[in-house]
Parts: C-alpha cells; structure tokens; sequence
C-alpha cells in the first residue's frame, strides 16, 4: 500500500458549499446581498450582551442551553424540553442525516431545495434524490412519488431558499400523510419570520400531531447572528434525545447563547425587520420586473430574479460587482440564469435597482 490517507468514497462527491461572498477586491464600501441577512444588523442588546460576555470567558457555556432553551419556549410558546439548539441549524441538519440517514438509505429534497440537505445527506453515506418541482415550488405528488422502502428523510424549506416559493399549510400536512411514519420530515423554517400569509404555520402543528416531524429554525436570518452561528430544533422526545446524544456537548458557545437570548428580547426587532421586508421585497419586485425581469414570488427576505440567460444573469452580476454590489450567482443551484438578492435596507434596495436597470437598458444585456 501506497498513499495518502483516503476518506469515504461519498465524502468526494460533495462539492463545498459555497457561501455568499462579502470581498471585491479593491472596492471600498461592499453591499452585501448575498446571503440572506438581516437587513438590520445586530440587535442593539445582543451586542450589549456579546460584549458583557468577555469577561466570563474562561467559563465553559451550559451544555445544555437551557436558558436559551427557555427564551426561545417562552417567546414561541413552545416546552423547552422540546428544543435542540445547534451551532447553526446546519448542525442540526447534519445530525439528523447522519442519525436518522446513512449507507444503503435515501433522502429527498426538491430540486432547487437547500443545498446544505445535498452536503449533509451525502456525507452521511445515503443517496440524496432531488425531486423536480412545478413552478420552482416543492410538489407534494412527485415527492411523494419519490418514497422507496429507502427513504428516511423527506427535507422541505417552506419557505425555501434560493426559490422563495411556499407551499401551503393543507399541501405540507398532505406531505406528512403521505409519507410512511417511519420517514422524518424536516421542516426548515429559516425564514418563517417573513412569511406574510395568515394561514402559515413554520411546522409546529405537525411536530405536535405526531412523532415523526422536525421544524428547524435559525438566528441568522431576521434575528442578525448569522456570524454567531445558532440555530435550533422543534422536535418530537425520541427525536430530541437522538440528538442530544450526537450534538457538540458544548455546541453553543457562551458569546452567542447569552446574545440570543438578548436578540429574543429586542423589543420591536421581529416587527420592523418583517414590515421593512414586505414593503422593500415589493418596492424591489417592481422595479425589478420594470427593468424588464421576471421575479420569483418570494416569502422570505430574498428576490429570485431571472435574467432569461446564465450569460445575461453573469454579465449583470458582474456589473453589480464593479459597483461594489454582492449578490447570489445561482450555477451552484442549476439556476444559473437567475440571481438571488437578498432585501437590505432602502438605500441598498434602491442602489441594487439603479444598478440592474442600467444594465438591462445597456447594451451587455443583450446577450
Ligand atoms: C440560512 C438558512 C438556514 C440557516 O442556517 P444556519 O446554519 O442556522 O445559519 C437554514 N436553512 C435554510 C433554507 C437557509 O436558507
């Protein structure tokens, strides 16, 4: 034997996530549109709370982040016995595919669903099935088409990210009834705050009906900690306890439990963050699709704009960056002609629209 130590066969067929840029070389002031953060920054008591922690840093944080636990049970109404906080829900995404997913088994997702359920699934060893969509939304008839006796995961980000699209209450519970019970359906709700519609429910009536549903929710999005990485599980008892088995014992660190917990606290931060949101994804929608492109219907913090053609939709980002503006280049979700930009503030809302009308009335549109 020869060589160099080899890892599992399936852990080079990953392709690293590629996250959204935030450096143009050479450009002074960046406006970042690429990854879906708030547009707010970070709650004003989180970083109070952030700064007070340094002096305790040599303690170790609660294992078990019961305080947070229990910011997060009274703030949504949920049992804080029922909460799994990880570093980040991409923790959590992770532990559910390699507990529940591995060698021999399969896990599906919609098309253009988050990649990270592709990153994690495959990791795990199982066989991720990416199943098509109708109008880049999630179809509950060809996912459930795509159940075999392998299937252990079903994954559905409702909102979902790149796309946008939302799939109603009664089609989500159609899913659950649909699948065997012995399938766990993951329910991301990263952008649930978003959502403007009445009737939404993020997952919390179906983890409740049964045992066999996940809702997963983020503080990096309308909650502005995207950098401290903390993220958390709604989750039946069995599942809770396989992962508290599996999960980093100290996963959330001291800095950011004590700063979500403040960042629950901020008073009015959900309320503003939401009614920005809904008037600038439409303000932005409009003058999107007045420069001439067609916009995705979005339920998040975050437009879905097509530019007809990967070269066109390249050619405009590129535009973007000469301007100092970062958006999302969609090739890594074989959406290539289209871009994703998240909802800044007005100024950047208004800044991105100016710049992408010149382009589209410009002659490198045409191409
Ligand atoms: C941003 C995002 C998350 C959040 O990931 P974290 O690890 O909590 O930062 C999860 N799911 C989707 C669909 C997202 O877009």
């Amino acid at each position: 034997m020869t060589g160099a130590p080899r890892p599992r066969p399936e852990v080079l067929r990953i392709d690293a996530y590629v996250g959204g840029e935030s450096k143009l070389p050479g450009v002074n002031r960046i406006i970042k549109l690429s990854s879906n953060e708030g547009a707010f920054g970070v709650p004003p008591g989180a970083a109070a709370a952030y700064a007070r922690v340094a002096a305790d840093l040599h303690r170790y944080p609660d294992g078990g982040s019961l305080g947070l636990r229990r910011a997060i049970g009274a703030r949504f109404g949920l049992d804080p016995a029922r909460i799994v906080c990880g570093t980040g829900s991409d923790e959590l995404i992770q532990h559910l595919c390699h507990a529940y997913g591995g060698p021999g088994t399969e896990i599906i997702m919609s098309m253009h669903g988050f990649t990270m359920y592709q990153v994690a699934g495959t990791y795990a060893g199982s066989r991720v099935l990416k199943v098509p969509e109708r109008a880049l939304t999630a179809d509950v008839d060809l996912l459930l088409g795509a159940v075999s006796a392998a299937t252990r995961l079903v994954f559905l980000a409702n909102p979902n990210n790149p796309t946008g699209t939302l799939l109603a209450p009664a089609e989500v519970a159609r899913l659950r009834r649909g699948l065997p019970p012995e399938v766990l359906l993951v329910l991301d709700a990263a952008y649930a705050e978003y959502v403007g519609r009445p009737e939404y429910d993020p997952g919390v009536a179906l983890v409740d009906a049964g045992d066999n549903t996940v809702m997963l929710r983020t503080f990096s999005k309308v909650f502005g900690l995207a950098g401290l990485r903390v993220g958390w599980a709604y989750a039946p008892p069995g599942v809770v306890d396989v992962l508290n088995r599996v999960r980093g014992v100290f996963n959330i660190n001291l800095a950011a439990q004590e700063a979500a917990v403040a960042a629950l606290a901020e008073p009015g931060w959900v309320e503003r963050s939401r009614a920005h949101n809904t008037e600038w994804r439409a303000r932005l929608a409009a003058a999107l699709t007045d420069a001439g492109l067609k916009v995705w219907g979005s339920e998040g913090n975050f437009l879905l704009a097509d530019f007809g053609t990967v070269a066109r939709a390249a050619a405009a980002d590129a535009a973007l960056r000469q301007s100092g503006i970062i958006v999302r280049s969609m090739v890594p979700y074989d959406l290539g002609h289209c871009l994703r930009i998240t909802i800044g503030t007005a100024e950047e809302c208004t800044l991105v629209a100016e710049r992408i009308a010149a382009f589209m009335a410009g002659p490198r549109a045409d191409g």
